[in-house]
């Protein structure tokens, strides 16, 4: 009577600081670094929910290791994850979607033991739009007896990573994260400052009749990804005997938040549209966190092929064709991989015998 319903009290920083005493796994360092990079996120949503007042929309007039135009507030988004995790003592290098080789520790600052990897701004290209964007993070443990990590440091499988992340600034800014014990969904008060956990333990359905994937490929798609989609849009006639939705934002951290909230299938599938490249999504700091979310979600992430998780990277700003969502959907995917035996040549000969391997 008279009371006011407190929905949550638990803050992220209880929230870590209770798992600490539960499973003795992390020390405190490793507490106050999903703190920093919590600072982090909390700054570039505080930008971000100021659109066009900020001044910082638009180009920045630059473009980055992968050739894209930068955003100036890629360009902002970024140095605040480097300002903000540099001097903490838990760090011994970083690595960037917007930096072309990894940021060793500056030499006024402690070491520590982890490697911190991010895209500091997914879906940048929706900002000006004020369509949902997001931060993606993965921790990894550097190697023993490395003071300052190279590239070579980095290029750990996910299965490796300590932890993994993302903050969402929609129209609540949330940070999901895992650290191998399942999955939990904090949102940020923004009157007092502190992300409250609001979505404990979240799961994805195994079957869904939701899909997601950038149709205007559809012509570059390998047979087994045009099977898939196909046999989804024959819907309740079709071999599927059930209707489908499709859903497409072009923001993965917006696609993968729908499906950890309500199941679905995503697909940016490695395609023949560009030769050159093996796919659209960066595996290091975009696919690898994400697919730790999904499968510690109950879900499944892979290349179409194989496991994203279980992937040996080759060089930082690797691409990867990245299939996720609802396991059984995922596995089907897999399935008509097999069958079409798409995989059975390497990226570069999709030119010349590509064109010729679509089956009947
Ligand atoms: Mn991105
Ligand atoms: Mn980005």
């Amino acid at each position: 009577m008279g009371y006011t319903k407190i929905f949550t009290t638990k803050t992220l920083t209880r929230f870590l600081i209770e798992e600490q005493r539960r499973f003795n796994y992390a020390t405190g360092g490793f507490t106050g670094l999903v703190n920093d990079v919590r600072l982090a996120c909390k700054r570039i949503a505080r930008v971000i929910g100021k659109g066009a007042l900020s001044d910082a929309l638009g180009t920045a007039g630059t473009t980055n290791v992968q050739g894209e135009a930068q955003m100036k507030l890629d360009v902002l988004a970024n140095d605040i994850f480097v300002r903000t995790n540099e001097w903490g003592g838990q760090l011994r290098g970083m690595l960037s979607e917007e930096m072309d080789d990894p940021y060793p520790i500056p030499a006024e600052y402690p070491r520590g033991k982890y490697l911190l990897l991010f895209d500091p701004l997914d879906g940048s290209s929706n900002i000006d739009v004020n369509v949902s964007v997001g931060s993606i993070f993965s921790v990894l443990r550097c190697p023993e007896g490395i003071s300052e990590p190279t590239e070579t440091d980095f290029l750990q499988p996910g299965t490796q990573q300590v932890c993994a992340g993302y903050a969402i600034y929609g129209p609540s800014t949330m940070l999901v994260l895992t650290t191998g014990r399942g999955v939990n969904g904090f949102t940020l008060d923004r009157e007092i400052g502190e992300f409250m956990l609001t979505h404990p333990e979240i799961t994805i359905e195994p079957d869904t009749s939701e899909f997601a994937i950038n149709a205007s490929n559809s012509r570059h798609w390998e047979p087994a990804i045009k099977r898939y989609v196909n046999e989804c849009l024959a819907g309740q006639a079709g071999p599927r005997g059930r209707d489908f939705n499709m859903r497409w934002i072009a923001s993965l951290v917006a696609e993968t938040h729908r499906i950890l909230m309500r199941g679905g299938v995503f697909m940016y599938p490695r395609d023949r549209k560009d030769s050159s490249r093996n796919g659209r999504l960066r595996l290091l700091y975009e696919a690898n966190p994400i697919g730790f979310l999904i499968e510690q979600a109950g879900g499944r992430a892979s290349t179409g092929a194989e496991p994203i998780l279980e992937v040996q990277p080759q060089a930082a700003h690797q691409r990867i064709g990245f299939v996720f969502g609802a396991r059984n959907e995922v596995e089907r995917i897999e399935r008509y991989h097999r069958d079409h035996n798409d995989f059975e040549f390497d990226a570069p000969l999709f030119g010349t015998r590509g064109l010729f391997k679509t089956p009947a």
